[in-house]
């Protein structure tokens, strides 16, 4: 819950349109055309880029702040972003460009990702970093990522779209369109996917920065297995089905088949001694303690309770709810009743009283009905509720908007169909009302999972090393994809492997 509010996405969203596009425009010089024409020391090709290595450098440090504060900030612990630094800093030696200036940093976010800006901005996630088996995986992923910026991705991208943006905005000019829609394609363009074929110019180069850089170049298809089994199981814990996975993390911005990075190491393996490092232990002594799942910046899903040490609140879902933080909202859904509960934080401060902010700013537009001033375990509160439909059909929606200070108002949302929405309101109700500050004894029980790094010896049998996951469902599925094991194979003995437990 780092970012919680939509206004920063508009603003980052805002800040990237207009401006941002008019900016590379006059830099670039307009259309001076052929002036980025210009071989490219990484893919020996001769690119149309109309945005120069100086303006990479500049948007991405413009956007570097930017991308902190969208994924929880850089992760306070110095072992742990110095080895990434260094490992990311052993690869950047081994590109075309090793002056171009590289700079990694690992990101305080649960999320499994990994992205790069212009001008050498590399970033990956402690989510990411869980799931990964040794340095060579952690390589290959940086390896990866700094191929799409030596082959400049990015820059071809924004020219690509600099010039389809000037088709448009000629066509708009003519037939008096708004101005606004040619905005609208810039949002978010750096972290949106690449092609196909980029993608796989940034595996071949990955795999040969890492081969220079002397690590085994067969752990990049190894990490997208790892990311593979991740996804699948994610998928079955929320109860989508397996098809969904590509949809939804690392795989929606980088469509790579394993089997065509496979082929990429085969082909940097011929004739050539490729590196060897795989560096487990190494990798592991870095991961011991490291903060595992959402830390106390994201607050807290235990079973139906969601606590925030940071913003000090709790509240509680009915059974039957799966609870789900993403990060600038809570959802909890209930598919057998089709029915959803949505929490967030108000984007913006708002003086008066919470039924004047219900009808006149959240629901403005909409008829609220039974609007009602109520009182949350002695906050000032609001509700009422407004008809609507989902893509299924008629919903009713039950609203509720909690003063919990000054700046901070609290939202509920529950939704559901008008027909099961009379067998909720009491659940719904409950859920209302669990909402709570923390005690600041509270505060201080709340401590994250963390990473500890255990050896199997030859009396532990792996049901008992799973037994310590501290999950409450699982337990084994996670133990083997966090070890890139499978089945119940019992782990030899003397291996070292990756526990998930609650410190404290
Ligand atoms: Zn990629």
């Amino acid at each position: 819950m780092s970012g919680y509010s939509d206004a920063f996405k508009q603003e980052v969203e805002l800040s990237l349109s207009r401006r941002h596009f008019c900016g590379l425009i006059a830099s670039t010089g307009a259309l001076g055309f052929c002036g980025g024409c210009a071989v490219n020391p990484a893919t020996g090709k001769e690119d149309l880029i109309l945005v120069g290595a100086g303006d990479e450098k500049a948007i991405g440090l413009r956007e570097h702040p930017k991308i902190l504060a969208q994924f929880g900030g850089v992760y306070d612990d110095p072992s742990v972003t110095g080895y990434v630094a260094s490992i990311g800093g052993r690869l950047a030696a081994a590109t075309e460009t090793p002056g171009l200036g590289f700079t990694f940093t690992l990101l305080n976010s649960p999320v499994v990702n990994a992205f790069a800006l212009p001008g050498g901005y590399v970033y990956i996630t402690r989510g990411l970093m869980a799931l990964a088996q040794n340095e060579a995986e952690l390589a290959g992923v940086l390896g990866h990522e700094i191929g799409h910026v030596s082959a400049r991705h990015s820059a071809q991208r924004m020219s690509q779209t600099m010039l389809a943006q000037l088709g448009v905005g000629l066509l708009g000019a003519i037939v008096g369109g708004q101005s606004s829609q040619l905005a609208g394609g810039v949002a978010g363009l750096y972290l949106k996917s690449y092609s196909r074929d980029q993608e796989f110019e940034a595996d071949m180069l990955g795999v040969r920065y890492m081969n220079r850089a002397g690590y085994d170049a067969r752990a990049m298809a190894s990490f997208l297995r790892g990311l593979r089994a991740n996804s699948r199981l994610d998928a079955k814990i929320e109860g989508r089905p397996p098809g969904d996975i590509d949809a939804f993390d690392i795989g929606a911005t980088h469509p790579r088949t394993i089997e065509r990075v496979q082929r990429a190491v085969a082909n940097s393996g011929k004739g050539r001694a490729g590196g060897k490092r795989q560096g487990r232990d190494d990798y592991l002594n870095t991961l011991d303690g490291m903060i595992f799942g959402d830390g106390p910046d994201q607050g807290y899903v235990l079973g139906q309770r969601f606590a925030h040490p940071k913003l000090r609140f709790e509240f509680t879902v009915p059974p039957g709810f799966a609870l789900r933080n993403k990060l600038d909202r809570l959802t909890a859904a209930s598919r057998k009743k089709g029915a959803t509960i949505v929490f967030d934080a108000a984007p913006k401060p708002f003086q008066g009283s919470m039924a004047a902010y219900l009808s006149n700013v959240w629901a403005r537009g909409a008829r609220v009905q039974q609007l009602e001033r109520i009182t949350v375990n002695g906050m000032p509160a609001a509700t009422g509720w407004v008809r609507g439909s989902g893509p299924k059909g008629p919903l009713a929606f039950r609203l509720i908007a909690i003063r919990f200070n000054a700046r901070a108002i609290y939202r509920f949302l529950f939704a559901a169909p008008p027909s099961v929405m009379p067998s909720l309101s009491t659940a719904f109700q409950r859920t209302t009302y669990s909402f709570r500050r923390l005690t600041p004894a509270q505060v201080e029980d709340l401590k994250p999972r963390t990473l500890a790094i255990v050896e199997a010896d030859s009396g532990d049998s792996s049901e008992r090393l799973v037994q310590r996951m501290a999950f409450d469902a699982y337990r084994r599925e996670r133990f083997n994809v966090l070890n890139g094991l499978e089945g119940s194979t019992p782990p030899k003995s003397g291996s070292r492997l990756k526990l998930v437990v609650r410190s404290g």
